[in-house]
Formats: structure tokens, C-alpha cells, sequence
């Protein structure tokens, strides 16, 4: 079945033409900006394509769609997706705006990471609603995880945080996931409060992965989330959320060239297992069919 930010219908009738002419150029620039790449990257592509098209003196669309793949797989490959997790404790914190999908991919990693055989604590350093530690202690619970709570509402998540790692470091836990409140890339006071968070566990070990969730149904969007939180948070890694509820899947690259991070994890789903590692080989061949 195809996925639905698959390319795949949008090109079909491309590639089912007999030639490749102007209507193709068209039709592929169409597809590439429906399917979010955004108009930069549309235009690299297509003029990269229409040179090689040229170069090869090809008119067969087959020629074409293979050439897309590699294009696109060539610009995955410039990044590494790899997670960096072989400190002890390996820290993660994980941040981004309300409702992107944090909280959830919290509970999908412990999950996967549990049942590779980590021991996984949780940190609820989203003090903000008293809803949010419930949430996390739901997720904690069935991904086998413990988890580390405010002592009282509205603690100072860098103070929560702090606690989840100097829990970790005593009882010998392998992997420390920090959840974080949502806040909205504009708002100042909020940023600080993350570099606080980075500042205050720091004091007891490197952070090994700063991990920005992003809602790939946001489209464009979502770029000028990153690049707020690139500036404040030290981004190591973006997740991208919610693919399988969108259209478009080209917001993922697009992401990826604008501001130079890697996609580390994808989120497709709500449930416990919907949550794989990035392979842009495997996402390019499902974008492109
Ligand atoms: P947070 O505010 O960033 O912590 O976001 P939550 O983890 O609370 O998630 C907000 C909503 O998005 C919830 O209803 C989740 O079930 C939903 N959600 C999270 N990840 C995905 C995903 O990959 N696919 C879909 N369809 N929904 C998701
Ligand atoms: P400042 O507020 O900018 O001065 O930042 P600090 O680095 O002094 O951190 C202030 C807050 O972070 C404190 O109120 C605590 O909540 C938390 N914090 C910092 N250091 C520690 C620590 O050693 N232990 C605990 N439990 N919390 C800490
Ligand atoms: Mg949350």
C-alpha cells in the first residue's frame, strides 16, 4: 500500500507518458510542490533533472524516475541519521511546539529502546500542565520505563530534569529521555528556559542528543520552528511526526537542507511500535515508487 505522502500518484500519469517533454517539467515541478519540498528545492531538482535528461539524451520517463531516486537519495546521504547513544547515561532532550508529538514519541522510543534491552528512565520536565505528567507516566508504564516527577506542580523543569539524570546516574540507568513543555519558537522567556534546562544538566553530564520534534502536517511551517530552536536548544537531531496523516512527504528533505540537521527518528502513527528509525533509502523508495 502506498503511503500517503508517496509521490506515487501525483507522478503516475508523468511516468506513464510516452516522452519526456515540457508537460513532464511541469508536472514533475507540480508534484514536487505539492508534495512540500518548497519552491527552492523544487527548482534545484527539476534543473538538475533537465540536465541530466539532457546529458543523457533520454526520453524514456523510466530513465527519469530512477534519476529522481538517486537525486533524492543523494541529498538524504549528505546527513547522518545515525542516533548517538553510547554515553552513560545518554541523554536525551526532546522539545518542540505544543502538540507536535513529543510526549508520544517519547513513549514510542522508551518503548523501542526497552525492548532492545536499555534501561530507560523517563523525565517529566513539563511542569507546566499537571495533565502533561500523567500522560508521560501512561507512556512510561507501558514501555517498561520509570519515570521521574516534579515533587510539586510547576517545579523548575531545569530542576526536574536535573533530578532524572542524577537518578539515572545512581541507579545505573542506560538511557535518560527528558520531555519537555511545548513552547512557541517566539517566545523568548520560553527559549531561555530550554537553555537553562541544557545548562543545569550539564552539570552532571554531556547531553547526548537534542532531539526537535516536528508535526510533518505543518508543511513550511515547521522551518521556522527549527530554526528558532536550532539557535537556542543545540538541535542534534529532528523527528518528524504525523507522516502518516500527510501529504508531504517532501517537507522531510526540505527540512533537512534548510537547516542542516539530520532526521533521526519518523513517526507514523499513534501507536506504541509506529516509530522507526530514519532510512532514506526505504523513504525514498516509498516517496518516489
Ligand atoms: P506534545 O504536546 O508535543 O507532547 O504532543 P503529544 O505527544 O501529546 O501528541 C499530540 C497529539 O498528536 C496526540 O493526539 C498524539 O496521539 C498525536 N500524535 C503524535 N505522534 C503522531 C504520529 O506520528 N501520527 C499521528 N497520526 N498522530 C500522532
Ligand atoms: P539561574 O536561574 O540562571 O541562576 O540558573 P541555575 O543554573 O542557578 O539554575 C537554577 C535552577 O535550576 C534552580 O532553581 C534549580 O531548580 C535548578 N538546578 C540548578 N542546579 C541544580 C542542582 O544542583 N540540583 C537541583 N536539584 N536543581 C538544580
Ligand atoms: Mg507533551
Amino acid at each position: 500500500m502506498a503511503a500517503s505522502w508517496s509521490l506515487g500518484g501525483a507522478l503516475r500519469g508523468m511516468f506513464q507518458r510516452a516522452t519526456i517533454d515540457e508537460t513532464t517539467w511541469e508536472q514533475l515541478e507540480d508534484a514536487l510542490i505539492g508534495a512540500d519540498f518548497g519552491p527552492d528545492l523544487a527548482d534545484q531538482l527539476v534543473e538538475e533533472l533537465r540536465g541530466q535528461v539532457a546529458r543523457f539524451r533520454t526520453t524514456d520517463p523510466a530513465d527519469l524516475q530512477r534519476m529522481l531516486r538517486e537525486a533524492l537519495e543523494e541529498r538524504f546521504a549528505r546527513l547522518d541519521p545515525t542516533l548517538t547513544l553510547s554515553a552513560r547515561p545518554a541523554v536525551v532532550l526532546v522539545v518542540g511546539v505544543n502538540g507536535v508529538g513529543k510526549t508520544t514519541t517519547i513513549g514510542k522510543f522508551a518503548k523501542f529502546l526497552t525492548n532492545h534491552g536499555r534501561s530507560v528512565l523517563v523525565g517529566a520536565a513539563d511542569t507546566f500542565r499537571a495533565a502533561a505528567v500523567e500522560q508521560l507516566a501512561t507512556w512510561a508504564e507501558r514501555a517498561s520505563a520509570t519515570i521521574v516527577r516534579p515533587q510539586q506542580p510547576g517545579q523548575d523543569p531545569a530542576s526536574v530534569a536535573f533530578q532524572a539524570v542524577e537518578s539515572a546516574q545512581r541507579d545505573g540507568v542506560e538511557i535518560v529521555l527528558i520531555d519537555t513543555a511545548g513552547r512557541l519558537q517566539t517566545k523568548s522567556g520560553l527559549m531561555d528556559e530550554l537553555s537553562k534546562v541544557r545548562r543545569v544538566v550539564e552539570k552532571l553530564s554531556p547531553i547526548a542528543e537534542v532531539l526537535l520534534v516536528l508535526d510533518a502536517t505543518t508543511g513550511q511551517n515547521g522551518l521556522a520552528q527549527a530554526e528558532a530552536f536550532i539557535e537556542h536548544a543545540g538541535v542534534t537531531g529532528l523527528v518528524l511526526t504525523k507522516l502518516d496523516g500527510s501529504a508531504k512527504g517532501g517537507f522531510v528533505l526540505a527540512v533537512q537542507e534548510k537547516t542542516g540537521i539530520p532526521i533521526k527518528l519518523v513517526g507514523q502513527g499513534e501507536g506504541i511500535s509506529d516509530l522507526t528509525g530514519f532510512n532514506p533509502t526505504a523513504f525514498v523508495a516509498q516517496l518516489v515508487g
